[in-house]
């Protein structure tokens, strides 16, 4: 039940800030262009052995993908939510280590899993009652069944990207941040939001939807 009133709590709050930003996306779509502001961090799971997924060299790379690719696309400068990479400080139930994508991400975030991930969240402060500024948290899990990585979009401040992965496609964890913010998938292959491929290009649309996330503030 506190899952579902996270859900339903994260979405009103989109709809308030996306409410209150509708003419900053109308002067974006104009060209208003001021750089603004991205707060972002990685936590690797442990597993049941307590074994971190991946290492922080393998993260990081990702990270700084996704720091070069909002600079670029959309003129969003993403920074550390206390820190940019940090491994979870005990294991990880098998639930929030082996997620569902498409076949029960929402089921996810209402159990076991959703709930240790809000515990983990909940360790450090930087949220805000109103939802204007909300870091994102992705969390790096052992498996996904039926994708590589995973957002619930407005309805939860974090995303998942599988730890294999993250090491061999670093652009994953920008796209899974970008549906976070707003964003759709796109079926031209040099999008960011192609579900699949190398492409890392944001519409000027896209952009303008990503900066008035609110996820995406000014200071
Ligand atoms: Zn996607």
């Amino acid at each position: 039940m506190t899952g579902l009133l996270w859900q339903i709590f994260n979405v009103l709050k989109e709809v308030l800030n996306r409410t209150i930003k509708f003419p900053e996306l109308l002067l974006t779509l104009l060209g208003f262009s001021a750089t603004k502001k991205l707060r972002l961090r990685v936590v690797i799971l442990r597993d049941e052995r307590g074994l971190p997924l991946a290492s922080n060299e393998e993260a990081q790379p990702a990270y700084e993908e996704a720091r070069r690719i909002f600079a670029r696309m959309a003129g969003v400068s993403v920074e550390p939510a206390g820190w940019r990479v940090v491994t979870a400080p005990h294991a990880a139930p098998k639930a929030a280590l082996d997620v569902h994508c498409t076949d029960g991400a929402w089921q996810d975030d209402l159990g076991t899993a959703g709930g240790f991930f809000r515990s983990l969240m909940a360790r450090t402060t930087g949220g805000t009652l109103t939802g204007y500024g909300q870091p994102l948290t992705v969390f790096i899990v052992r498996s996904m069944s039926t994708h590589n990585g995973c957002s619930l979009g407005a309805a939860t401040d974090y995303v998942t990207v599988e730890a294999k992965t993250l090491r061999t496609t670093r652009r994953l964890l920008a796209h899974e941040v970008a549906h976070a913010c707003g964003l759709w998938h796109s079926k031209n292959p040099a999008n960011l939001m192609a579900p699949r491929g190398p492409g890392e290009e944001l519409a000027h649309w896209q952009a303008a939807v990503l900066r008035t996330s609110r996820h995406v503030t000014f200071f």
